[in-house]
């Protein structure tokens, strides 16, 4: 029989990558940035027995200097620049008809397309995901505001997600050879990591982030992390795009359900007016919706999907069990939307950093140079479901 090497979700199980992290972090001659993603600082508290939902983003950031790494970023700031070069596109999209637009962050979700539906890629969004958009500036951006040389910068993320390993490997990521990110580490990696270096997370004292160009975030970028955080974020943004003013409710409780498939209607105002929306978490719930846009029954402007069941709050690289699944994927949303609540800021387009990256260099959301360093394509890769370890083999060693 054939044996099908490929995991349909991308999510083939963890390589260690602990010892070529550390291995970043003790060189001199290496600046090491690292990120870390939204739901992280929510889910990594129980690996030292901390209560579900605890926020050690603090306590993340000491552990990362301690460590060695030279620069700490937030993967939240990479959300917020998410929300302004999608938000952007699909607006653009809008006026041209095109709808619906599916969301990109989530790499599980990409690979399911790019294998199985390869005919719906026109509609995802060519934004890439925080991690990416983070790790691309980290060696343009941040070298250049800093005066660093950029061939001495190395990006390590730490991921609630396995599929995050697999994203920063395609090869429309990589630029003559040099990969955006060097290293992903999942949170169960990054544990690991710590105890073997002596480190209990629990006896830290928090401290704050301090880079002054990709460290800050809104509290739209914090709900990243949760299924329909992203939808949120954007159409806070996209409702000051289209009117000149802020959205003066935005908690918008009708898009924070837990079912696999909810929907909704909210009115953009301006030219625009109601946008149909709808948000799917977990795969089974991901085809349903897929087909009914294959069918040509869904009537929907912008369709959020996360892979995982909850969203990354839940990622295949973070503590799970399969009996305390709800209970703590629900406490680390909360926390999430907790953080967003208590942020003074809680729009994309208001996080000052953002603002002072596109003022200073990209120009404006969708720019040319926008598209160039945050923006990225898809493949049909439907071939990969069916060719065998031998074919497989071949393929490597004909493309070296
Ligand atoms: Fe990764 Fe899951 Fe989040 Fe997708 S939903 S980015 S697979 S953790």
């Amino acid at each position: 029989g054939q044996c099908v090497l490929v995991c349909p979700t991308g999510a083939l199980g963890e390589r260690d990558e602990t010892d070529r992290a550390l291995d970043m972090m003790y060189d001199p001659e290496l600046v090491t940035v690292v990120q870390f993603a939204p739901a992280v600082r929510v889910g990594f508290g129980e690996e030292f027995g901390l209560p579900p939902g605890t926020n050690v983003e603090g306590q993340i950031i000491t552990a990362l200097r301690r460590l060695g790494a030279d620069i700490v970023l937030d993967t939240n700031f990479g959300a917020d620049l998410v929300i302004m070069e999608e938000g952007t596109e699909l607006l653009h999209r809008l006026a041209h008809r095109k709808r619906p637009t599916f969301s990109s962050c989530c790499p599980a979700w990409i690979n399911f397309a790019e294998r199985h539906y390869p005919d719906i890629l026109p509609l995802l969004s060519s934004t890439k995901s925080p991690q990416q958009c983070v790790g691309t500036l980290a060696k343009t951006y941040l070298p250049e505001r800093m005066g660093i040389d950029p061939k001495r910068i190395r990006v390590i993320s730490i991921m609630p997600c396995t599929a995050k390993k697999d994203e920063i490997a395609r090869r429309q990521l990589i630029h003559d050879g040099v990969p955006e990110v060097d290293v992903v580490l999942t949170t169960r990696e990054f544990a690991r990591l710590l105890r073997r270096e002596g480190i209990d997370l629990k006896t830290l004292e928090p401290s704050a982030f301090d880079n002054p160009y990709m460290s800050e975030y809104t509290g739209a970028g914090a709900i990243f992390g949760t299924t329909g955080g992203v939808m949120e974020a954007a159409v806070r943004t996209m409702y000051y795009i289209v009117n000149g003013r802020e959205l003066e409710t935005v908690e918008l409780q009708q898009l924070r359900g837990f079912e696999g498939v909810r929907t909704a209607t909210v009115d953009l105002g301006g030219a625009v007016g109601e946008v149909k929306v709808a948000m799917c978490h977990g795969l089974k719930p991901t085809r349903q919706i897929v087909e009914t846009v294959r069918a040509g029954t869904a009537d929907f402007d912008f369709i959020e999907v996360m892979a995982c069941p909850g969203g990354c709050v839940d990622g295949g690289g973070s503590l799970r069990s399969k009996k305390q699944y709800l209970p703590h994927a629900l406490k680390r949303r909360e926390t999430l939307f907790g953080i967003d609540h208590k942020r003074a800021v809680r729009q994309s387009h208001n996080n000052r950093q953002v603002q002072a990256l596109y003022r200073d260099f990209l120009g404006g959301p969708n720019s040319e140079k926008a598209h160039d360093l945050l923006h990225t394509w898809y493949t049909d890769r439907r071939i990969e479901m069916t060719q065998t370890v031998r074919e497989i083999w071949a393929d490597i060693k004909m493309t070296g």
